[in-house]
């Protein structure tokens, strides 16, 4: 794609509409200090200074920002100039960090033209890569933007909310709307589906028809969007408290095959539903844990949402007629590599991913010396949590969530009380494989 010969639809023709102070709800009391600090100086220098897109939005609906963007007139070295803690970042998009300690400020020229800011592609004309990052309006600025309520401007000068796409009546209504003709945003950026996801699941918004519509036609172009930008977007979509709904948008949309393929298809073939269901529970004991101010993991958070995958890869090979224990192994890896051309999970997240699933195959091994050797590896909190959830689709599980709430104070008497099935198990081979091969289908359920 061109983005010189795909500019802002023609049918967008910014048409202002200020809301003064005294008609919205933004008050200089709920945006950063430094933020406002950058502004002033900024406006003081005689440039406009705006805070632009997520912070405006999410201030207008009563929510607290989680960063503060700037955007204005003035370029980038004349906004270094300005400010000794700044730093000029980016290649083809030149853009100012203005650092206070743990705070980045990020300070934007007002561009024209499209950019989708993902850095998937550069753009090229029969081989010649086009320097299109010109400057631009305020006007220009907006109608780049992806949704009207990201298109926003809060005006350091009179504190009014400057609106060129409809945003603020979109906001009040709390619908998503992208800017200009849907299919062709988001064939120029297919990320932009999730973004209408996410944004509408964060903020409890309705995604308006025409912009809804296209979605799960055009999912599939996701394939085309860099696996590690989709990472970045899932941890945005699963880890920011929105999870549950999140999940049931992207069902919703037909968006979860195309960034979970081996997932869905497991998900779609379960009749029983406990796949799901154990997802589902992953993800709210994620949010749970997020709204209590408790951290999350991104692995724990990919071993809920790859295990259908690795489920239905596991049950596949043992059908095949690999061992339950070499099946599962295999299974762990199959599902790591072929979830990396999709999302690219970073290895640092993979390992203990699947350490949480082989760990499941310990839990119903309760010998003395294995119950130890369990107890000390270090996923097995992580791991533990995991078997909860699973006990929440299956009942199968009780007896080793019992059993080992009980083992992680007091392994001894966790093994009087529940003697569990171990006796038979000792270094012995046969009375295992029959009881592995009996369990397995419980994985899936
Ligand atoms: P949040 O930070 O809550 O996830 P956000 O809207 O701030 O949401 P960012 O990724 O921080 O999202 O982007 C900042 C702004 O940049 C957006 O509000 C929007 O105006 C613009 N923007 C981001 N991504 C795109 C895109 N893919 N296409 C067009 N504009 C975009
Ligand atoms: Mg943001």
């Amino acid at each position: 794609m061109h983005t010189h010969s795909t500019p802002v639809p023609d049918a967008v023709t910014a048409q202002l509409r200020i809301i003064p102070r005294d008609q919205h709800i933004i008050s200089r009391r709920q945006i950063s200090q430094n933020a406002l600090r950058v502004l002033y100086r900024l406006h003081e220098s005689g440039h406009e200074a705006y805070l632009v897109g997520g912070a405006v939005r999410d201030l207008l609906v009563g929510l607290v920002p989680k960063d503060f963007d700037i955007a204005t007139d003035a370029t980038p070295e004349q906004v270094k100039a300005l400010f000794r803690n700044c730093r000029l970042i980016g290649r083809r998009f030149r853009l100012a960090h203005v650092v206070f300690g743990r705070e980045i400020i990020e300070v934007a020229t007002f561009r024209a033209n499209v950019d989708d800011g993902s850095g998937d592609r550069e753009v090229h004309d029969g081989g010649r890569l086009l320097r299109d990052n010109v400057y631009g309006t305020i006007e220009d600025d907006a109608v780049r933007r992806d949704f009207t309520a990201n298109a926003l401007y809060y005006a350091i000068a009179d504190f009014s909310v400057r609106d060129y796409t409809g945003g603020y009546e979109d906001v009040q209504n709390r619908v998503m709307r992208l800017i200009g003709d849907p299919e062709t945003r988001y064939r120029e950026d297919p990320v932009r589906m999730l973004r209408a996801v996410r944004l509408a699941a964060k903020l409890d918004f309705t995604i308006e028809p025409g912009t809804a519509e296209p979605i799960p036609r055009l999912a599939s172009l996701l394939s085309e969007a860099a696996p590690a930008r989709l990472f970045e977007e899932c941890l945005k979509l699963f880890l920011s408290g929105h999870a549950v709904a999140s999940f049931e948008q992207l069902e919703r949309y037909g968006l979860l095959p195309a960034l979970f393929p081996e997932s869905a298809a497991a998900l779609a073939s379960n009749r029983s539903g406990a796949l799901r269901a154990i997802v589902l529970a992953g993800l709210a004991s994620t949010d749970a844990r997020i709204a209590a101010g408790d951290p999350v993991s991104p692995a724990f958070l990919f071993a809920t949402l790859l295990w259908p995958a690795f489920c239905r890869t596991w049950m596949k090979l043992q059908a095949d007629g690999v061992h339950a224990v070499e099946a599962q192994r295999r299974a762990a890896d199959r599902v790591t590599l072929h979830q990396l051309s999709t999302v690219a999970l970073p290895r640092r997240f993979s390992l203990p991913m699947q350490e949480i699933w082989l760990l499941q195959a310990r839990f119903p091994l309760r010998q003395r010396k294995r119950v130890t050797r369990t107890l000390s590896h270090p996923r097995f909190r992580a791991a533990f949590d995991f078997l909860v959830l699973r006990q929440t689709a299956s009942d199968a599980h009780s007896a080793d969530v019992a059993f080992w709430e009980e083992a992680q104070h007091d392994p001894d008497n966790a093994i009087a009380l529940y003697p569990g099935e171990d006796e038979a198990d000792g270094e012995a081979d046969a009375p295992r494989k029959r009881r592995r091969r009996r369990r397995a289908p419980v994985a899936a359920g």
